[in-house]
């Protein structure tokens, strides 16, 4: 058999549910597939486990390899036209398919990566089973809303019969989206040479800033603008590296992590007290920082901990302080009749916030705001019913000043304003991480409003 017809063979018959399979025919299998003597196949010395289109090392032909076949289980075939050398399929290599190789192939597909095949049939063909059809589109998170938009939505699956998608589907896929983490080796190449050695000229170019440079050391921007020279050379030096994809990402890993190990530690700040003098260190990890600079580190290491911990409950205990002020808020009556409300401009950015909120109408009426409305009315200014004009005495609420959904409770308008302090914690936590330092220019008529 040809690599096409084998690698179509295995798929339909679900080999790629064995991820030792898929690393083993898109990396290159050193020693590990198991051994024949011969294209006689003697099950009961081999002892190795059988799954339909599993490779073998047959002992008498080392060129080629050979894979069992369900239909004739006695005897290995060859598969043609493959060294033992390089993977079987390499990352850009194509094939066509045609209706019938995959439940989820419904039209011919042309020149399609092997890889891509293999995430149709995870994402795709385990889980739906050809309700979703198979795509060449770049993987994200639009499935989901592809999968969200064919869910059934009623409480009796037995009337499922517009092959909509059932919570046991969507169970599948999550699985399938977490079993693909396992697979991220065999398409990312990050472990090159010269990915794992520093390179020379990045650290020359270190040297030289930090000698032109050295009594600017206090100064972060210096510090800063040090580090953003190095990185973007170091990021050129990559550029024609075959771990250019994996390494070209604007994050932290790279940022941070990268130059810290390869190139430039930069600044400690110890305790962050003002009259802690920072402490720049003008090597990286992997030239050892010197012994007698550790407890700039211990301390920023101490420092974070203590102030991760602190922060969490400042946080937690301002969410919790706004839910209680906002617990005595009550919704005591439907309208309060108020006739006037906050005029709105309706756009795209504006749908959103409008949307289940009531606008006053032609006949000074409260109607609720849906998305058909706001669709029709793109460009038009509408007033809009606001709880600052309600008339219902405060702290309390009616229902039509408020969103039809913030109004289901009426005594969940807490809900509301802890929405917006868990947004300030969420991101007072998140800046806890490690940061990349940066600097930009200011400009002085854009910041003051000139
Ligand atoms: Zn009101």
């Amino acid at each position: 058999m040809n690599k096409v017809d084998y690698f179509k063979a295995a798929i339909k018959a679900n080999t790629f549910f064995e991820k030792e399979w898929v690393l083993s025919i898109f990396t290159r299998i050193v020693d590990g597939a198991p051994k024949s003597n011969n294209a006689n196949l003697d099950l009961e010395a081999e002892g190795a486990a059988l799954y339909p289109y599993r490779l073998f090392e047959v002992l008498d032909d080392p060129s080629h390899w050979y894979y069992y076949d369900p239909n004739s289980p006695s005897t290995l075939k060859k598969l043609e036209g493959v060294s033992r050398i390089e993977p079987i399929y390499g990352s850009d290599e194509r094939l066509d398919l045609s209706p019938g190789d995959l439940k989820c192939v419904d039209r011919t597909i042309k020149n399609t990566r092997y890889y891509t095949c293999l995430l149709n049939c995870y994402v795709f063909e385990y889980p739906f089973q050809g309700k979703l059809k198979y795509s060449q589109k770049k993987f994200g998170t639009w499935i989901d809303g592809l999968v969200g938009k064919h869910a059934f939505l009623g409480d009796d699956p037995s009337k499922n019969t517009d092959n909509l998608i059932t919570v046991p589907e969507i169970i599948k896929y999550h699985e399938a989206l977490t079993c693909l983490r396992g697979m991220t080796q065999i398409a990312t190449t990050s472990v090159t040479q010269k990915s794992l050695i520093p390179n020379k000229n990045v650290r020359a170019l270190r040297d030289k800033l930090l000698a032109e440079n050295k009594d600017k050391l206090h100064d972060q921007t210096v510090v800063v603008g040090i580090m953003q020279q190095l990185e973007a050379l170091d990021r050129a030096e990559l550029a024609d590296d075959k771990s250019h994809s994996f390494y070209n990402v604007k994050n932290g890993a790279y940022s941070v992590k990268r130059m810290k190990v390869m190139n430039f530690y930069g600044t400690e700040f110890g305790f962050g007290d003002l009259d802690d003098v920072p402490k720049t260190f003008t090597v990286s990890l992997d030239e050892k920082l010197p012994l007698e600079d550790l407890p700039a580190t211990i301390d920023t290491a101490r420092f974070g901990s203590y102030s991760r911990g602190l922060l969490t409950a400042l946080g937690g205990a301002k969410v919790k302080y706004a839910a209680r002020i906002f617990q005595n808020s009550r919704i005591v009556m439907d309208d309060c009749g108020v006739k006037a409300g906050s005029l709105w401009s309706v756009n795209d950015e504006t749908k959103g916030l409008l949307e289940h909120r009531y606008r006053i109408n032609e006949k000074r009426m409260p109607e609720l705001i849906t998305s058909e409305f706001l669709t029709l009315n793109v460009g038009k200014r509408i007033e809009v019913r606001t709880p600052t004009l309600c008339m219902v005495e405060s702290p309390s609420f009616c229902a039509k000043c408020l969103d039809k959904y913030l109004a289901l409770r009426p005594n969940g308008l807490y809900l509301a304003p802890m929405d917006v302090s868990s947004g300030f914690m969420g991101a007072s936590m998140g800046a806890m991480h490690g940061k990349v330092q940066a600097t930009n220019d200011l400009d002085v008529d854009v910041a003051f409003g000139y």
